[in-house]
């Protein structure tokens, strides 16, 4: 080895921090960054001021994951100043320094560069102390590997706290002492959970510690007066990683759960049967990670699929049954998102999902049971009501495949929904103007008569709906009544 190469690898494998920033920075510099983003920090620059790429921006581009909705920028610009600088600006929150741009498309979101004072009620601090010192404001974010910042131009790399060395080692660390920072901001906690599941790091021990201690008995941790917007906005995201249940685990593991999702914590250890590997907690991460990720809603009627459980066990000599869980665990589920303030959609369309996934479908159903179920789950709910399905399946730990039953419904269903479709005198091929010239009738009932027989005919066999074959058959009536 020569000697360069050589000390690469020593910085490699002893991690010096200088040297994954050495390597940050090749990254970040053949990075391409929307123009768009060029275009915003050259406008606030102009006139020697300072601007740089922050937070998930930089990170994520240095994972090479898809960078999120919003560009975060920051500037020693005050946001007055940022507002009248650019054509469309929103004033998200000026007086704590965040102005939202809107420029080619793309959505920013500019901080001034700011230190913050006291927090009394741990979510927003009482003041805020505008800086011109970049170093200060990577100082008040909470994790390392969000406080990088990146100037484009000029090729400057802002790492003061090392973060660019833990997103290569993809440990999590708080930007100083992790306590501190969580009694400033008691979302923060949260964060870390969701930053675990949808970057795949891990906490480093002190933040474990730190995020322990939080959920002793003792603690006076405020996280339960979290506002339910920024709890919700948090499970969202981090049911959106590949594999929610890290973020969840380190919930669990820190005694933290039961504070925001308490219905599903007391699943842990409650056995199940021989049809599970998995206690009722496991197998319900393990039906939401199996879920589609895309899926929001149906990840969540994952994780929440089974929480009426505990109240419906009946255990027989060690194997247990859960009659009427699903109808225990809609109510649990409505109760509990109408506590994280959803959406009224969304809550009825994830508790729907938890009332109706316990189907049991068998080839000998005849067409009518069919129909049936297929009225009260609903035509548009299928195809999220056979994605739980499945990701159930694969939750319960026993590897065994597709369930193939489903293959079986989903034709058949298909079949129904198109006989279906011409249910009404309206969906037929013929319409009454064609009864009454081929009829030779005028308006009146013997024309909805009419329809009505043909529909009568088409619900026996929905290939008779065509114009050709409807109209032979008017043409025939017309020869026989004459
Ligand atoms: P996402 O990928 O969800 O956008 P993000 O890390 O970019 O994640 P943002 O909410 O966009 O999160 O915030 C941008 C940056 O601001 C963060 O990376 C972090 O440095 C800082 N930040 C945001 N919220 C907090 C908070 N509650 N406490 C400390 N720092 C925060
Ligand atoms: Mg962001």
């Amino acid at each position: 080895m020569t000697s360069t190469v050589r000390r690469w690898w020593q910085d490699w494998t002893q991690g010096a921090p200088e040297a994954a920033v050495a390597r940050a920075r090749l990254v970040l510099a053949g990075h391409a960054w929307p123009e768009a983003a060029l275009a915003v920090l050259a406008r606030l620059r102009e006139g020697g001021h300072a601007a740089y790429l922050v937070g998930g921006t930089v990170r994520d581009a240095l994972l090479g994951r898809d960078p999120g909705a919003e560009i975060d920028v920051a500037t020693d610009l005050k946001p007055e100043q940022v507002a009248t600088r650019f054509a469309h600006v929103v004033p998200t929150g000026m007086r704590h320094g965040t102005v939202t741009i809107l420029e080619g498309g793309v959505t920013f979101e500019c901080t001034t560069f700011r230190r913050e004072g006291a927090y009394s009620d741990a979510r927003r601090p009482d003041t805020v102390e505008f800086t011109t010192d970049p170093l200060a404001d990577l100082d008040r974010r909470d994790l390392t590997v969000n406080a990088l910042a990146w100037d484009p131009a000029a090729a400057a790399l802002l790492d003061p706290h090392a973060g660019a060395l833990d997103l290569e080692r993809r440990v999590l660390r708080a930007v100083g002492e992790p306590l501190d920072r969580f009694r400033e901001d008691a979302l923060r906690p949260l964060r870390v959970a969701r930053f675990a599941a949808t970057l795949e790091m891990e906490p480093d021990p002190p933040l474990r510690a730190a995020l322990a201690a939080l959920g002793r008995p003792e603690s006076d941790y405020a996280g339960a007066t979290v506002a339910a917007e920024r709890v919700r906005a948090e499970f969202d995201r981090m049911l959106r990683a590949r594999e929610p249940s890290r973020g969840l685990e380190v919930l669990r593991e820190a005694g933290l759960l039961g504070l925001w999702l308490p219905e599903l914590e007391r699943c842990r250890g409650v056995p199940q049967n021989r049809f599970h590997a998995y206690d009722v907690y496991f197998h319900s991460l393990y039906t939401c990670d199996a879920a589609p990720a895309a899926k929001l809603d149906v990840r969540w009627a994952a994780l929440l699929h089974d929480i009426g459980k505990p109240d419906t066990r009946v255990d027989h000599g060690g194997e247990g049954t859960f009659y009427n869980h699903q109808f225990v665990g809609a109510e649990l589920a409505d109760r509990l998102l109408e506590r994280l303030r959803f959406p009224l959609e969304r809550r009825a369309r994830i508790v729907h999902l938890v009332r109706e996934h316990m189907f049991d479908y068998r080839p000998g159903w005849s067409d009518a049971a069919l129909r049936r179920w297929l009225r009260r789950v609903g035509p548009d709910q299928v195809a999220d009501l056979f994605d739980l399905r499945i990701a159930d399946t694969l939750g319960n730990g026993l590897r065994q495949g597709f369930p193939t039953a489903l293959e079986d419904m989903r034709r058949r269903i298909q079949g129904l929904l198109a006989a279906e479709r011409a249910l009404r005198v309206t969906d037929l091929a013929v319409d009454g103007r064609d009864v009454m010239r081929e009829l030779a009738l005028p308006p009146g009932r013997a024309v909805g008569e009419a329809l009505e027989a043909m529909l009568e005919e088409v619900l026996d066999d929905p290939s008779r709906n065509t114009r050709e074959h409807l109209l032979a058959r008017l043409r025939e009536r017309r020869v026989t009544n004459a």
